[in-house]
């Protein structure tokens, strides 16, 4: 590519961010290798508006893209971890001798896993709350609902920088909540991952800038409580 192209790709890559809108197309080539990007599994404007299409369109279709094009960049130079599941790659970075490509497949690996967990986190649920066990082992923690709400709100609020906010199951089966930097995760820590929230600026600044409690606030209407039922089910 020329520097001609190049402007000119920059110029219409740009264009396309400005205008926006449900017609908004994904600029991010459909990932090719071992990780492929998963479908969303519902609309871009499902959540509204709560959260917003063109967010969710940004995010699913260029900031995950990005991870898995990313990680299949840099797999195929470990054969034998390429087979993994992702949340056995990304607990199993220590056998990435490599330091560069240890951090690339760390950042990338985790980015990919991450949200692929968190679109499923995601569904519309009109006041909905946790229910059986979960619903138990929340009381049993933080006492109340409420209070698990509140001391999540603070966590997700007060992750410095990019990162994301947990509620995990440990190995005894009791809960906790767990804050991590970039695009680590409860994999890496060995921990069961229940709920997850991203709070990167990419995932909510188009719609509220710099107003992460906003987008804090507005999470507890789009939380997929089946989903995080079914991953407190599973064995630690
Ligand atoms: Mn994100």
């Amino acid at each position: 590519m020329n520097r001609r192209q190049l402007l000119q790709n920059l110029a219409a890559f740009s264009g396309a961010a400005l205008i926006g809108g449900p017609n908004l197309r994904a600029q991010t080539p459909a990932p090719s290798g071992p990780f492929s990007l998963p479908a969303l599994g519902y609309a871009f404007d499902a959540l509204e508006p709560h959260i917003d299409a063109q967010t969710m369109q940004i995010h699913h279709d260029r900031h995950h893209a990005a991870y898995v094009n990313n990680l299949n960049g840099v797999i195929t130079k470990y054969p034998d971890m390429a087979k993994m599941p992702i949340d056995q790659i990304v607990a199993n970075l220590d056998k990435i001798p490599n330091p560069a490509d240890r951090n690339t497949i760390r950042n990338n690996a985790g980015g990919h896993i991450n949200h692929t967990f968190f679109w499923q986190s995601l569904k519309k649920n009109e006041g909905g709350k946790p229910s059986g066990d979960l619903l138990k082992a929340i009381e049993t923690k933080f006492k109340t609902y409420d209070q698990f709400q509140t001391d999540f709100t603070q966590a997700a609020t007060t992750v410095f920088g990019s990162g994301w906010a947990w509620l995990v199951k440990n190995a005894d089966g009791s809960l906790d909540l767990l804050k991590t930097p970039n695009q680590d995760n409860p994999w890496m820590q060995g921990k069961t991952p229940i709920l997850a929230l991203d709070v990167w600026e990419h995932a909510y600044y188009l719609k509220y800038q710099n107003r992460r409690p906003d987008y804090i606030k507005a999470f507890w209407n789009v939380i997929n409580w089946d989903f995080a039922n079914e991953q407190f089910a599973k064995k630690a």
